[in-house]
């Protein structure tokens, strides 16, 4: 472009040019390490969490603030934006077989709590097993059962924990115990969805084994009697993402770069996301050494990402469309440092450019790139809805990725260096690109589908506030934006 050329020169005196080598030499290994080793200890100094709700969310918050408020407040200006959500998390989950056994058993995210002290004493009640449909998802699957009093014995899989649920709500069941469906008791916890608070009656989630064991009890005509305790809190806790641009560029067309701050309260989240905080961090200590760049760069720290985008989606929400339309890109990193990475670089109709400027550098270093459309599970969707161009990289969670995905083990040795340190390399380049010039770039979509998704959230945003004003007692565990429902 020819126009932001002839610009470049012209402020070329107050400082030095940035350029796409120059962003990308002043990535280091060393410096996305420094980061890491800060917030990992910020989460070991805080029972093991940086979490939404938590300590360790507040000290990264004031890390980060650390540097773009006070080491780099010359050249970027910044904000704190607050928000209120419902902080759950159970303080004490217990099932008591029929001989007062502890049995193995796991909370979802946003599980009411029992009666307290005691929990529920009742029988079980066995249900249908359906494997193709799910077992009692659907409300057919119920006719006739009467769960009245009861804690009802029901498998899990296939539709949403929740589902079952409500279900068995309706059937008059005090409580459930959901069985797993594979052996053993590595099960990944569930969430029940915000949007179910005060909705849903308790559940303990037990081993396949043990439900199985029951089953065969209750076919012999057995009264099997269980106790099943929750006790959880959930109430109205401040977050806060933080907004930080450089006061050079034009302030009506800004590049945005952004990652979530925040972890599950599994564990510390280094990879998830330290990697994308520190990577954005030490691009925002490149990007202050230099002037004359065309447009405004700004960054962004997101809170409560692992609540259902809840920050993103705060701040995307609260934009007018005169300050959507002036967000010319965004680029999202979530999950840039994988043990085992792949390259996946995410992108939908509107990525313009994106993904070829990440994916050229990407391939440079020999790696191979794939592709894949959004799914929602990032921060990115709420600029999707706005239907800004979006771009994205991740490197994979769960197996064969990342084995210690939202597990206390994603610590500072849960890091592959030299992925790391070409996605974060490519991300700077990417910026520096767009910074300098927009060309690729494509105009906002403003007649998307995805703008009912965002009616939906504010939907959701006042009904949750709602119903946690009236169930201030009701206690609830925090899981993630890879909302696993099931
Ligand atoms: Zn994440």
């Amino acid at each position: 472009m020819k126009f932001s050329r002839a610009f470049l020169f012209a402020s070329a005196v107050a400082g030095e040019l940035l350029t796409q080598d120059k962003a990308e030499a002043d990535i280091k290994t060393d410096e996305l390490q420094r980061v890491l080793w800060n917030l990992n200890k910020i989460a070991r100094d805080n029972g093991g969490t940086r979490a939404f709700g938590t300590p360790g969310y507040k000290a990264s918050v004031d890390f980060i603030l650390e540097r773009v408020q006070t080491r780099f407040a010359k050249q970027l200006d910044t904000f704190v934006q607050p928000f209120n959500w419902t902080y759950d998390e159970t303080l004490k989950i217990s099932v008591t077989g029929p001989a007062g056994e502890n049995v193995f058993v796991i909370s979802p995210q946003y599980n009411p709590s029992t009666p307290l002290p005691g929990g529920i004493t009742a029988s079980l009640i066995n249900t249908p097993v359906n494997d193709e449909t799910g077992s009692m998802c659907l409300p057919e699957q119920w006719e006739g059962i009467d769960a009245t009093g009861k804690l009802a014995l029901i498998k899990r899989g296939t539709c949403a924990v929740s589902d079952k649920l409500k279900l068995a709500k309706a059937h008059g069941a005090l409580g459930v115990i959901l069985y797993n469906q594979a052996p053993g008791t590595d099960y990944a916890t569930p969430t029940l969805g915000a949007e179910n608070i005060g909705l849903l009656i308790p559940v303990g989630i037990i081993p396949l084994e043990v439900g199985t064991a029951w089953i065969a009890r209750l076919a012999a005509g057995e009264d099997v009697k269980v106790n099943l305790l929750v006790d959880a809190v959930s109430e109205q806790r401040e977050s806060w993402n933080i907004i930080s641009e450089t006061k050079e560029g034009d302030p009506n067309k800004v590049v945005m770069v952004g990652a979530h701050l925040d972890s599950v309260q599994e564990g510390p989240g280094i990879n998830d996301d330290g990697s994308g905080t520190a990577a954005i961090l030490e691009i925002a200590g490149s990007i202050k050494k230099y002037r004359g760049f065309p447009h405004k760069i700004r960054f962004g720290w997101w809170g409560a990402e692992e609540n259902g985008l809840v920050g993103s989606y705060y701040y995307t929400e609260h934009l007018t469309p005169a300050e959507a339309d002036k967000i010319k890109y965004y680029f999202n990193y979530d999950m840039i440092a994988s043990p085992f990475p792949k390259y996946e670089i995410s992108s939908y109709e509107n990525s313009g450019v994106g993904p070829s400027l990440l994916e050229e550098y990407i391939e440079s270093k020999g790696k191979t790139v794939e592709y894949a459309e959004f799914d929602g599970r990032s921060d990115y969707a709420g600029f999707v809805d706005l239907g800004i161009p979006v771009a994205g990289l991740f490197t994979g969670d769960g197996a064969p990725w990342d084995p210690c995905y939202h597990q206390a083990c994603d610590d500072i040795d849960n890091i592959n260096w030299e992925g790391f340190t070409i996605n974060a390399k490519a991300a700077a380049r990417a910026l520096a690109r767009v910074a300098n010039d927009l060309s690729g770039v494509p105009p906002r979509l403003t007649t998307t589908p995805n703008l009912r998704g965002r009616a939906k959230m504010t939907q959701n945003f006042k009904q949750w506030e709602k119903r946690s004003e009236g169930a201030s007692h009701t206690h609830m565990c925090s899981h993630g934006s890879k909302l696993n429902v099931f």
